[in-house]
């Protein structure tokens, strides 16, 4: 069984020269099997660092993540941590990056494949490599080019494919199409949409884009400085947000927005993270702040981390 259904709370803190970042602090969220689970929000909130604690790239400093059960800090698991290292796989932005340029795509999908031993002998690796490239929409023969040789598109086709060698159930994707034109971007998105409905993966998403996270996801966390301001369904935050930051955010999209509520304007700038505001730390911004948000964080409750939302004072 593959779900992520234990919530978790973490706290990352990031150490910089002279600065200490808390990037993320009191994240919780649990993921189930099969769903596609979406953390949005600007540049600087901290998306990419869950992304990057889900994945172990990066252990939190305090808290923990878990994911079938096994936790992702604790020592005494290093064992079942290693077992579950092949099945959790990341899909970056720009898979040129992670892909050596000297290799052929071939042996780029065929590597993990040897490394976690999954297969033996060169045909069969050879008939599975084939099999991927034409399960993410490229040609067996593609196999014998080099990465500069595809689009960016077909880059992260390949990419998927190399997450998919590994017999990877839950993909992390950190932005994976923002670096794509709108048209092949929906491709991918159609396509990871496609594998999961295939093979029954579990997504996590991270995205700025509102259009892409409503496309992909079943259920979505709405991130602000390192915090989770709300979590619901797609289906309820889209057609219903209830976060100022949420209104704020779906506001600023043409045809995503609104649904006979105020508008809330689009006002300011992101703070710096090394030196957040007090209190509700969007109240810089907040046209419903009032002396309760400057002093005291609200928590998440229902939902929703919003001390007006919770005293009944917005529409
Ligand atoms: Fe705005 Fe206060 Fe809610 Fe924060 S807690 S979002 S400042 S109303
Ligand atoms: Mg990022």
């Amino acid at each position: 069984d593959f779900d992520v259904s234990q919530p978790w709370l973490t706290r990352v803190i990031e150490r910089r020269p002279r600065q200490i970042l808390r990037a993320v602090d009191g994240v919780g969220f649990s993921i189930a099997r099969g769903e596609t689970f979406a953390l949005v929000g600007e540049s600087g909130s901290g998306k990419s660092t869950v992304a990057r604690m889900v994945v172990g790239l990066l252990p939190p400093s305090g808290g923990d993540v878990r994911i079938t059960g096994v936790s992702m800090t604790d020592p005494r698991q290093a064992a079942e941590r290693r077992r579950l290292r092949r099945r959790i796989q990341m899909i970056f932005q720009d898979p040129y990056a992670s892909m050596n340029p000297r290799w052929r795509v071939g042996r780029i999908i065929a590597e993990p494949i040897r490394a976690f031993n999954l297969l033996q002998g060169e045909a069969a690796i050879l008939a599975r490599v084939g099999e991927l490239l034409t399960l993410v929409g490229l040609h067996p023969d593609d196999r014998v080019k080099y990465p500069h040789e595809f689009s960016g598109g077909q880059r992260q086709r390949v990419a998927i494919a190399r997450a998919l060698a590994s017999e990877a159930e839950f993909l992390v994707g950190d932005e994976p199409t923002s670096a794509l034109d709108v048209s092949v971007q929906a491709q991918i998105l159609n396509l990871m949409r496609d594998l999961q409905g295939r093979l029954g993966l579990t997504y996590l998403f991270i995205s700025h884009n509102l259009a892409v996270v409503r496309h992909m996801a079943t259920r979505v966390g709405v991130m602000y400085l390192g915090r989770v301001v709300e979590i619901g369904t797609s289906h309820a935050l889209f057609r219903a947000p209830r976060h100022p930051y949420t209104r704020m955010l779906l506001d600023a999209v043409p045809d995503i927005g609104m649904t006979g509520r105020t508008r809330t304007p689009v006002s300011g700038e992101i703070p710096n993270p090394i030196d957040p505001p007090s209190g509700c730390t969007f109240h810089p911004r907040c046209p419903f702040a009032n002396e309760r948000c400057r002093a005291e964080v609200p928590g998440l409750i229902d939902g929703v981390a919003c001390h007006a939302v919770q005293e009944g004072r917005l529409d």
